[in-house]
This record gives C-alpha cells, structure tokens and sequence, in this order.
C-alpha cells in the first residue's frame, strides 16, 4: 500500500451488512457484539472528564454529613427524605412530584435544543458502559484484537485476562450498588455492617440488585438498554424538530465516498471527502452508520465527530463532515435557535422551577393531625360534659428537639383532657390521645368546627381544623 493512503482494514463483523453498514439480525445473539473501538478527540474527552465529574459526586454525595445525618438520604423504611438539613415527609410529596415535574421538562427542553446530549453524556447507561468499555480495552486490547481472540482458541493468557476484567467489572458494580443503596439508607452503617456481616436482609439484597443490574447493563447489555429497552429513546423524536442540534453527516460534501491517496485529486476523481475508511462505525458504541442519516439508536455521543476529524486531518481536508449540526442547516437552511417550542419548554421549566423554590420556603417544620375517634362520636363525662375524643398526631420536621404547645379555638370554656405541652425528638412522630369536653348549654350547634393550634418556642404556628359533636 503506497505511504500516500490511509490503510484502510475491513475489520467489521461477519454479520456486518457492508451496503447498509448495519449488522443483520439479532443484537442479543452474541456474534453480533459491537465491539466499540476506542476514540479520542474533543468530544471524548468532554464526556470523559464529565463523566468523572458526575461519577465523582455520586459517589461522594452518600457520605456527606449535614449536623448529625447525611446530606442526602431518602430514608424509605421511616418515610423521611432528607436534603441538606430539610426533611420532607410523605405529606410534602407534591414537592417531590415537583421536582419530577421540573426533571421532565428539563429533559424536554434539552432534547429540543441538543438532541440526545442526555444519552451521549450523562446518562449512567453511557457513563458507566464507557467506563467499561474502557477496562476491556485496557486488559484485552483494542477493538480489532478483541474480535480476533473471541473468534479463536480459548488462552490460559486470554482467561487470565478476561478474569480480571469481568473482577473489575464487578468491583465497580459492587461499589455503584453500595453507593446507590447507600442513598437510601445510611451508608456508613451499611458498609460496617456489609463486611462484619451483621448486615439484615434488605440492604444486602438491594446492594446485590444494583451490582448485578450494572455488571448487566454496563457489561453486556450496553446498546441493547437504549436502542430496545430505554422509554426515551422511543419518544424523544416527538421533542425533534429541524433546528435540534443532532450528529449529522455532510452528504453533499461526503459523497461520493470512496478511498484515495492523498494527494489525489478526489474532486477531479468525482470522489467527496468521506474516504470510507469505517471509523466511524468502528467507534460507535450503538453500531450505527451515521452516513445512512438520522437513526433513533444515535445517542449524541460525538465518538464518530472525533474519529472522522482525525480523519480529515490526516487527509488535510476541512474537518467537520460529521458535525453537530441541525437538519436545517444540512439541507443548506438557516438554524433558528429560538423557536416556539423551545420558548415554551424554557417558560414552564422556569414557572415550576420557582414555584418549587416557593413550596420549599414553605415547608413547616412542625407538621400535625387531627383523627377524631369515629367509633363514639361524643360522650357524656363524669362531671357532665359533652366530651369528643382525638389523636393528634405531631411530627417534629426540624434537626433538633421541639416543645410544643397545644391549644384549641373556636369554643368558649372547653376543657382540655391530656397533655397540652409535648417534647418531639427530631424527625419523631408523635400520637397524643386526647380529649375536649364542654357543658351542652355552651354549645349553640350539634356541629361546631374547631381550630387545633400548635405553636413552638420560634412563633410558629399551625392550625387544623376539626368537629366538635354534641348530642343531637
Ligand atoms: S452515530 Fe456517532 S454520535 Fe451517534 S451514537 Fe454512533 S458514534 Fe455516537
Ligand atoms: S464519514 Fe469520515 S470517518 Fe466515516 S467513513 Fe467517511 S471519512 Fe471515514
């Protein structure tokens, strides 16, 4: 081959369509594996670098302490969820909803404007199966000498090999599902009592689940989960339109596509500046041929930008025959950044987004309720008074312990029967029994309405209405 030519290997798959670039049938047989080829440029190392930024937080986060708890722990079993020294609980769940509301709408407004950024950058799929992939490459070689081993005989070097990485594999499995877990319950405790075996049930059961479903994904699955299984992959083309920024391949400029020396004049040749040299396909980690246009198992990623601008730069051609770009502008029309929908996706992102903030600035932090006893709805008392009988149920939302004082209006002279003074620990939920008793004569209605009031030491006060019933 003349030095002037990019040595150009057929190393695609035996199932491995060369007129549609697409491997034929079924991607859960394993002789259809893609094996991705690594990429360097730009684009890889910004998914490189976030990844590790992302990954770092993760798995950081857990063990952050905030006073006496940790930062970020949604406490399931006690139906806490604590965030930075706030703690909500299952009445403060429109704040939760809240906060899907804005991810959804975050993920809309996303995708409209760069496509599937998501998938390519962030998503834990994609991170961790880049992780992966990277460990195999590390112990087995690159792509094209993976392929070859798994095609031939079985090595007592290629099974010392594969050993470590799936070991590899598995250890960062271990360590994604305690971290995980570790969101949910406390994680210090639940790597203490993990290896000195005093660990109940659940949380190593779930520890387990994790580990094992992101060996799974990450190991085998990969593609697999966005192309087949992932519910965004399938709608995110109703949030497309002509202006999102997708990866997107130059035809006009590309083709025709064929090899050339260097030096060639591939104009005068009748040749484009795709030199179809596969790169590519080799590097994309869903085997996709970008060439072929906007597919839905594209995931953004940009591997196939950084391998065909190494390309272009090796032939000395203008880089960019694979770029971000929009439909729009492949067809030679202009890009409109601000449009409607995309306008509308960023005022509802902004209107919930501050509504939240404002729900937060109101959360109590003391919560109370009030169960009459259904079972007697009032009873004549020793000293002959209408009495009705309650729970109060209190819940003490704040970090520290609280005195509360309890009070009741709406009834003149009503006597109070039980504790009016509490002391609620942190996080407690408290249930008083109790009860209100009043002379008949004092009431005007057989239904009154009533305002329960519980106030602390900080002038907060909170007030829930119930009946007081008398005799009919
Ligand atoms: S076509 Fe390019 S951007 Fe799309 S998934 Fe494959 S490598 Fe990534
Ligand atoms: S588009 Fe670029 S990377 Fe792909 S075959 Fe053509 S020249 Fe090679």
């Amino acid at each position: 081959m003349s030095q002037d030519k990019i040595d150009i290997k057929d190393v695609t798959p035996k199932t491995f369509n060369p007129k549609t670039h697409k491997t034929q049938g079924d991607r859960f047989n394993p002789s259809n594996r893609i094996y991705v080829r690594e990429s360097k440029g730009t684009y890889q190392l910004l998914r490189r670098y976030g990844g590790w930024f992302l990954l770092l937080l993760f798995a950081l986060i857990p063990w952050i302490p905030f006073g006496e708890r940790q930062a970020i722990l949604l406490d399931i079993g006690n139906q806490q969820f604590n965030f930075f020294g706030t703690t909500l609980y299952p009445q403060d769940l429109t704040l939760l909803a809240t906060l899907l509301v804005i991810a959804a709408f975050g993920l809309f407004f996303i995708t409209t404007f760069l496509g599937r950024v998501w998938c390519g950058y962030l998503c834990p799929q994609t991170v961790w199966t880049f992780i992966y992939i990277w460990f195999e490459e590390k112990l087995e070689g690159n792509a094209n000498k993976r392929r070859k081993q798994d095609s031939g005989k079985l090595t007592r070097s290629l099974v010392l090999r594969k050993s470590l990485k799936h070991l590899a594999w598995f250890a960062i499995a271990l360590a994604t599902g305690f971290t995980f877990t570790g969101y949910f319950v406390p994680i210090r405790e639940l790597v203490v009592e993990f290896f000195t075996f005093e660990s109940s049930f659940w949380p190593v059961f779930w520890v387990m689940f994790f580990a094992i479903c992101t060996y799974g994904n990450a190991g085998w699955m990969r593609s697999i989960m966005c192309i087949h299984m992932c519910p965004y992959a399938r709608f995110q083309s109703a949030m497309f339109d002509k202006d999102t920024f997708i990866v997107g391949y130059d035809s006009k400029r590309g083709e025709a596509r064929g090899p050339r020396s260097r030096k060639a004049d591939h104009k005068a040749l009748g040749l484009g500046d795709c030199i179809d040299c596969n790169l590519c396909v080799q590097v994309c980690p869903t085997g996709i041929d970008i060439r072929d246009g906007l597919q839905y198992e594209c995931i953004n990623c940009g591997a196939c930008i950084d391998a065909c601008d190494q390309t272009m730069d090796k032939m000395g051609y203008e880089k960019g025959l694979i770029s971000y770009t929009t439909e729009h502008r492949l067809s030679g029309k202009s890009t409109k950044v601000m449009r409607p929908k995309l306008l509308g996706y960023g005022a509802v992102l902004l209107l919930i987004t501050g509504l939240f903030f404002i729900q937060i600035a109101s959360v109590d932090p003391a919560g109370m309720n009030v169960l009459r006893d259904r079972s007697q709805l009032y009873r004549e008392n020793s000293s002959g008074e209408i009495e009705n009988t309650y729970t109060l149920k209190i819940i003490n939302k704040t970090q520290q312990t609280q005195q509360y004082q309890l009070s009741v209006t709406g009834l003149e002279d009503v006597s109070w029967y039980g504790k009016n003074t509490v002391t609620v620990a942190p996080g407690e939920v408290l249930t008083l029994p109790m009860s209100l008793g009043m002379q008949a004569d004092n009431l005007s209605s057989p239904v009154s309405t009533i305002q329960f009031i519980l106030s602390d030491s900080e002038q907060f006060t909170l007030s829930v209405e119930s009946r007081f019933i008398k005799k009919l």
